[in-house]
């Protein structure tokens, strides 16, 4: 099958989550399995050039309509880990992608309009006529409506979209305009509640939406969150277009790339490991410990790795320091915040915890340190508020570093309560979860963890191995989006 992927992300030349690492991992096991990937991207300024192979021009004058004009934009081409991936690059005024960021400023319902038109663009006049179109999240859910409305009256009546949502909560809302930029020019029939208008409010389209509407097939990222989305308050809004389209929603979990998150072959730990050498795991506690000027004693310890944002439970997070602090343990912290508040918060508490020898903040993004983390943690405490699916306890069980949860989304469909799950078996059991929001809840399943650690610490090891071996590689869900395909290209 010949696949392209629209996205906004692709790790690890441009990653602000964990759409950058599925986009990747998935595009991969496709193309192990024989099929012909392509992705299309933002050329944005501030993306890792160092991580692209062979960067050159694909398509120099790709003239994309735009507000009854045109845009001129060049395509790049190169190869990103392995995966041929193309940059669009417009020349024009409003400098979309010349930002400094990929997220984060006033129009970028727009800035993503333009990148889906010019995507589509590109696929039309380069003559690329994909078997599937798979985009992902509010910036490409423009990519069905335009090629249903528009580009399948010139050639590409034959493609079909798969249309993943890796978090409702960003839906790409905005006015007219992207109408008017993109050549949908009939407002009354896009603003009618069954195509793009916002179901709240009734002057706004819904970039979300217009993707579920028009993709032949939506899905969300874990089977859970896919309930919860349906039935639930975490659809933010949209759980109704769901249920009118539940024929054709579900829930694929994410994988993880094992080539990439392995202890066994990981470049950025200074000592490799595997479940029968569990025993080296000490050795990257040490270095983690050298590196962040921990004390070396006898402490568990405990990270956080993740974005600092409401989705994440910071107020648990925070929590979790100071439990930690106070119940014997030490604390590792890997975030960033974009919200100012919360930014100035953890900057506050990373000078007041300065010069404690049990506790490091790290605030920023830093790709190799939290491959370290993940490496010399004993725990990892994943107290989300919603979570979609979640990479960062599926990764840290990998690494053998006990994930402690909260129950939602995806989370309930990865870990499994050491003590109380009922559905697997204790062999099968992972880690620890909580299900209420309050700090209680969370210092229980700590108190729990922590104990085990200290008091039977061949207990907690069998836990931490039995995590290593789950598996949560692109095996199934690369089954699973190939089945996908294969039932909507046959539509
Ligand atoms: P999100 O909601 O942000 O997509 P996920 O758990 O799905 O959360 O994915 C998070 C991914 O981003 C993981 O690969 C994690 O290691 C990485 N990550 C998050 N924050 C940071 C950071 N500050 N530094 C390095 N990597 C980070």
């Amino acid at each position: 099958m010949y696949i392209v992927q629209i996205a906004s992300e692709c790790a690890p030349v441009i990653k602000a989550g964990g759409l950058g690492d599925v986009v990747y991992g998935l595009s991969r096991e496709l193309e192990t399995r024989g099929h012909c990937v392509e992705l299309i991207l933002p050329m944005y300024d501030c993306m890792r050039y160092d991580q692209i192979w062979g960067l050159h021009d694909a398509y120099r004058d790709l003239w994309v309509p735009w507000y009854g004009g045109a845009v001129h934009c060049s395509v790049f081409c190169g190869w990103v880990h392995g995966r041929l991936c193309f940059f669009i690059q417009p020349h024009s005024g409003d400098n979309f992608f010349n930002r400094g960021c990929y997220y984060g400023c006033t129009d970028d319902y727009m800035r993503f309009t333009f990148f889906s038109k010019a995507a589509l663009e590109f696929l039309q006049v380069s003559n690329k006529r994909p078997d599937i179109i798979h985009c992902h999240d509010w910036q490409t859910g423009l990519v069905p409506v335009l090629l249903y409305e528009i580009n399948a009256w010139h050639g590409m009546a034959n493609q079909r979209v798969c249309y993943t949502i890796h978090n409702f909560k960003h839906q790409g809302i905005g006015g007219a305009d992207i109408l008017w930029s993109t050549g949908l020019y009939r407002e009354d029939y896009y603003f009618q509640y069954d195509r793009l208008r916002d179901n709240f409010n009734p002057f706004a389209l819904n970039l979300m939406k217009g993707g579920i509407v028009y993709s032949n097939f939506v899905n969300t990222v874990s089977p859970h969150h896919a309930w919860e989305a349906r039935f639930g308050e975490f659809g933010y809004g949209l759980g109704h277009t769901l249920e009118i389209h539940h024929h054709k929603f579900g829930g694929i979990l994410n994988g993880i790339d094992y080539e990439f998150w392995s202890p066994e072959c990981d470049r950025f730990i200074p000592h490799q490991y595997t479940p029968e050498t569990f025993e080296i795991k000490a050795q990257n506690k040490k270095a983690l410990r050298d590196r962040l000027l921990l004390q070396d004693v006898d402490k568990p310890i405990i990270c956080y790795i993740g974005r600092l944002d409401e989705q994440k439970g910071v107020h648990l997070v925070h929590h979790a320091i100071y439990y930690a602090l106070h119940n014997g343990a030490q604390f590792v912290l890997l975030g960033s915040a974009t919200e100012p508040g919360i930014n100035d918060w953890f900057w506050h508490e990373k000078r007041f915890l300065n010069n404690n020898p049990d506790v490091h903040l790290e605030l920023g993004f830093n790709e190799e340190l939290s491959h370290l983390i993940y490496a010399g943690a004993d725990m990892i405490v994943v107290p989300s508020n919603y979570e979609p699916c979640g990479l960062t306890q599926t990764i840290s069980m990998k690494y053998g570093t006990v994930p402690i949860v909260r129950g939602v989304g995806g989370l309930v469909n990865t870990v499994f309560d050491r003590d109380y799950d009922q559905l697997h078996l204790p062999e099968e059991r992972n880690g620890y979860v909580f299900y209420q929001t309050d700090r209680h809840a969370l210092e229980s399943a700590m108190e729990r963890a922590i104990g085990l650690w200290k008091h039977y610490p061949e207990e907690f090891q069998k836990l931490a191995i039995q995590g290593m071996n789950c598996d949560y590689s692109w095996k199934d869900p690369g089954d699973k989006y190939l089945g996908v395909y294969e039932m909507i290209r046959h539509k």
